[in-house]
């Protein structure tokens, strides 16, 4: 165990695979108890439920929820808490993301990454901070990308929300700083999720050798720098951004 989290509840969104997954894994094995969304993917949400629920009997459940939708978000929040407890913090994982150029991109493919990206992110932020707010501290992590660190070719719609959450995180880390709310953001590079296992061999060897570390990521590491960020070891980190890419942007 890295971090004790134990008598903790977080909410993590996107929790049903890659990186949100292995935040849920890493902090049920901390202790924590967690609540976790999925969108459309039911079997593979019920599947993690099924594996997580034998081995922390109450200390999970899973939540078919659209973060686009803010009425669904601040129902869920209510929901989770009836149901699990109150909430110690947040974790805005879930992210889509639908490339083109710029110049072919259409609007419903701009709007449906902000709208999921940035937008769903911030109407669970606001509902939970006001919970925070009241029980007197808190964490939230925002889960941006190296590609809002920097331009990335036909990710127009995904770098702008994945920069604006950056901008997001900061604003509210002054705004709840002195309320014992601490607001940070992650920014991963390559991490080798299910997506990228069914990737031709020859694009998985292009992207590690853009790598400085020659590798991608594993979502356990990105986790455990989530983990850090969530426990009292951090409490006097605030509205920072922490890269973790192999070296890629130094
Ligand atoms: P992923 O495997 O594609 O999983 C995405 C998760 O988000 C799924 O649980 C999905 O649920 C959920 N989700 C999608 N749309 C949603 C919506 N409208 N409402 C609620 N949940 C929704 O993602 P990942 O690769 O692990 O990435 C996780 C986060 O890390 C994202 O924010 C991504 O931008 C960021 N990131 C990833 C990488 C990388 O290399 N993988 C690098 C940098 C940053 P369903 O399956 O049920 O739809």
């Amino acid at each position: 165990m890295i971090f004790n989290l134990s008598d903790k509840h977080f909410l993590v969104t996107g929790g049903s695979r890659g990186i949100g997954k292995a935040i849920v894994n890493n902090l049920l094995s901390a202790g924590a108890k967690v609540s976790f969304t999925y969108n459309s993917n039911f079997q593979e949400a019920n599947n993690s439920l099924t594996i997580w629920q034998a081995k922390y009997p109450e200390k999970v459940q899973g939540f078919q929820a659209d973060i686009k939708d803010p009425l669904r978000s601040e129902g869920l929040v209510a929901e989770v808490e009836s149901k699990m407890g109150e909430l110690d913090g947040l974790i805005n994982n879930a992210g889509i993301i639908s490339d083109s150029p710029a110049y072919k991109m259409t609007n419903e493919n701009w709007n449906k990454v902000i709208d999921t990206n940035l937008n769903g992110s911030f109407y669970l932020s606001k509902t939970v901070v006001n919970k925070l707010l009241r029980k007197g501290n808190g964490k939230i992590v925002n889960m941006s990308s190296v590609s809002g660190l920097r331009g990335s070719m036909g990710q127009a719609n995904y770098s702008a929300t994945k920069a604006a959450l950056i901008a997001l995180t900061k604003t509210m880390a002054l705004e709840f700083a002195r309320f014992n709310i601490q607001i940070n953001a992650v920014a991963p590079g390559f991490i080798h999720t299910e997506m990228v296992e069914s990737m031709d061999e020859s694009v998985k060897k292009q992207i590690k050798s853009m790598v400085p570390m020659r590798r991608m990521g594993t979502t356990d590491e990105v986790a455990h720098l989530v983990l850090y960020l969530l426990s009292d070891s951090s409490n006097y980190v605030t509205g920072q951004t922490f890269v973790i890419d192999g070296g890629l942007t130094a």
